[in-house]
């Protein structure tokens, strides 16, 4: 079956057309600044990138021109829309009402568009993606893949945040996580390379992108994970601050003159190693700048490098030992100083890494030496492979 996946954002829509029987993307694309004027990318497998500057006023315009380009005699890699089997749409927020993936219905559009309130910049945009494959491809099935729903396995101390509990029973205030699906899919290929049993198994995932979560895995199963309620707790990542002391909020506020979403704007978008370094939210940026000195950029990669040590300690504890751990996504997957940096907090676990392995790039690999007490791995996520993994199972 060929599944044509879709993480629609609010401005753009990235898709892969995916052959589920070889799990090779057929091709991939990029629709960026719609709603602003329009962009395009589409690259067939093995063929040249095409950039098309056609504008795209709405989600709607850019899914035909999707479709357009994937059918296109040119650089098209189907030759009639007919061939594709199911459509798997990313959706950020499922909060306690999805639990798994699910063919979408009326109900489940309504579903979504209760948690909107839990993510109001990315559920509508999900949703409107989901709307317009509807009308333009009737008759497709179509499936919701949830950012949350791998979470939501999490015992209550791990979701419960300590503040009142009519904020939990009244406004479904608690923690949910994100990073669901890169979550599960390298926590089971994890499983896989250290030849783990399933059922009996701690694994720790260190997703570090530009967005950066870390899940306890036991058995299978999510336990504990670094985002709360929004994706802004946990980690210090590109541009989000993570874990903070609440009081600053109001502390910055009245400095400074801002109002909540002025203080939000600043936790969200100014802070992170961006606003740490005062240089970059790239990683490749930072480390430059500080192999030529530059203090700021130092300080942004320890604190990163120190936070995410904590957390997977914090994990070991939380599951009372660790089998493995397992690096991924932008820097996870290839920044090979970082990762050495935080392995090398965790001696008392009995790590040790082999820095030959630990520089291969570009695929899966353990890079802790065969006596390392706990193996650590890096494994490149594939979060549209893994929909499309969900997709076909729920349409089969
Ligand atoms: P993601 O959000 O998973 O796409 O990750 C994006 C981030 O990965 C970028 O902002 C960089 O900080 C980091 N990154 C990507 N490539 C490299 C690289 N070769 N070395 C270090 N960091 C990288």
């Amino acid at each position: 079956m060929k599944v044509l996946v879709i993480n629609c954002g609010s401005s753009s829509l990235k898709y892969q057309l995916i052959d589920s029987e070889t799990e090779q993307a057929l091709a991939v694309g990029l629709c960026e600044r719609i709603g602003i004027d329009g962009r395009l990318k589409h690259t067939p497998a093995g063929g040249e990138k095409v950039v098309l500057e056609d504008p795209l006023p709405n989600h709607e315009v850019a899914i035909q021109n999707v479709l357009a380009a994937l059918t296109n005699p040119k650089y098209g890699v189907i030759k009639d829309l007919s061939e594709i089997g199911a459509v798997g749409h990313r959706v950020v927020h499922g909060g306690e009402k999805f639990t798994t993936s699910v063919i979408i219905d009326e109900n489940v559009i309504k579903g979504i568009e209760e948690c909107s309130d839990l993510a109001p910049l990315h559920n509508p945009a999900n949703l409107i993606g989901i709307n317009a494959c509807r009308k333009l491809m009737p008759g497709v099935p179509e499936v919701a893949v949830f950012d949350t729903a791998f979470h939501q396995t999490m015992p209550k101390e791990a979701y419960l945040y300590g503040i009142p509990y009519e904020y939990y029973e009244k406004y479904k205030v608690r923690r949910y996580g994100f990073h669901g699906t890169s979550h599960s899919y390298v926590s089971k290929r994890a499983i896989d390379i250290a030849k783990l049993d399933p059922n009996n198994s701690k694994v720790i995932v260190c997703h570090l992108g530009n967005g950066a979560s870390i899940s306890a895995v036991k058995d299978g199963k999510s336990v504990d994970t670094s985002m709360g309620l929004t994706p802004l707790e946990g980690l210090i990542m590109g541009t989000r601050s993570g874990d903070i002391d609440p009081a600053i909020m109001e502390y910055i506020a009245g400095k400074e003159k801002l109002d909540i979403a002025g203080i939000m704007n600043v936790l969200n978008k100014k802070s992170g190693v961006f606003g740490m370094s005062g240089v970059s939210s790239d990683f490749r940026d930072l480390d430059a700048a500080a192999t030529e000195g530059n203090e700021l950029a130092k300080n942004a990669i320890d604190g990163f490098v120190y936070r995410v040590a904590k957390y997977v300690g914090a994990y070991a504890a939380a599951m009372n030992g660790v089998d493995a751990i397992a690096f991924t996504a932008g820097v996870g997957e290839n920044d090979k100083k970082v990762r050495k940096a935080i392995c090398e907090h965790f001696g008392f676990l009995g790590v040790k890494i082999d820095d030959e392995k630990n520089a291969i790039r570009g695929e899966e690999v353990i890079i802790s030496t065969p006596d390392s007490k706990v193996k650590v791995m890096v494994i490149p996520t594939n979060e549209e492979l893994a929909i499309c993994r969900e997709t076909v199972a729920l349409c089969k």
